[in-house]
């Protein structure tokens, strides 16, 4: 039975009134397991993420929380989207408005997203980590390993047909390697169900436009893997 039919028969059943049957995540969770686990099966991705999301709550898991964010930046965007852009980490203006991608390298992501005649309402936007570390440095180890679990879960909700990872450090972060994203990019990877491909970060793109190129090379391949 799909998940839409499993949906159906439960408010069915719900609407029945037989007892013991419930939508909360927490009716199924099993004592000992893993508190961050997302339940999956009956709630639909936007439910599924809402429930993510407030796993993380007020987050004092790493020290970025005692750094100066002003709030958790977790994602935005369709639930349900074939395509996902993963970034690094949110900068000034997406701490001040709790949006990924909303500063002058955002502006430009929504012209490239548009660039393959998408919206920015289309897909989904996220980053490696969830709050901003100081002056804009680079999120450190412990950062990534306490927050990484998180996107996962919101990669394993949305289930993407495609993830672009863009720049250096997001696509180091997922693809597990030191390889620069000059190395990286014009490869697909199976990456969590998923196709990635690594390609340049907006905020690069901004002081070397001439990668622009690239970028629409990558662009056309994602378009292309989208409708296959
Ligand atoms: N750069 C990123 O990697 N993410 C953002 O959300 C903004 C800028």
């Amino acid at each position: 039975m799909d998940r839409e039919a499993l949906r159906e028969h439960l408010k069915f059943a719900a609407e029945l009134g037989v007892p013991g049957i419930s939508q909360d995540p927490l009716w199924r969770r099993r004592p000992g397991e893993d508190p961050t686990a997302v339940p999956l099966v009956l709630t639909t991705p936007a439910e599924a993420l809402a429930t993510v999301r407030a796993e993380i709550g007020d987050c004092v898991r790493c020290k970025l929380h005692a750094l100066g964010r002003r709030q958790i930046v977790f994602g935005v965007g369709n639930p349900d989207a074939d395509l996902m852009f993963v970034g690094e980490a949110p900068g000034a203006d997406e701490d001040i408005q709790g949006i990924p991608f909303v500063g002058r390298a955002g502006q430009l992501l929504t012209k490239i997203i548009e660039a393959i005649n998408l919206s920015r309402n289309d897909v989904y936007i996220a980053n490696v980590i969830k709050c901003r570390p100081p002056g804009n440095r680079n999120p450190e180890q412990d950062e990534v390993d306490t927050c990484e679990p998180f996107l996962f879960q919101q990669i394993d909700v949305i289930k993407p047909k495609v993830i672009v990872a863009l720049g250096t450090f997001a696509a180091r972060a997922l693809l597990r390697t030191l390889d620069p994203i000059s190395r990286l990019r014009g490869r697909v990877y199976d990456y969590r169900g998923a196709k990635l491909i690594p390609t340049f970060h907006p905020a690069f793109l901004l002081r070397n436009p001439a990668s622009k190129r690239e970028v629409w090379e990558d662009m056309k391949l994602v378009r292309k893997l989208l409708e296959s």
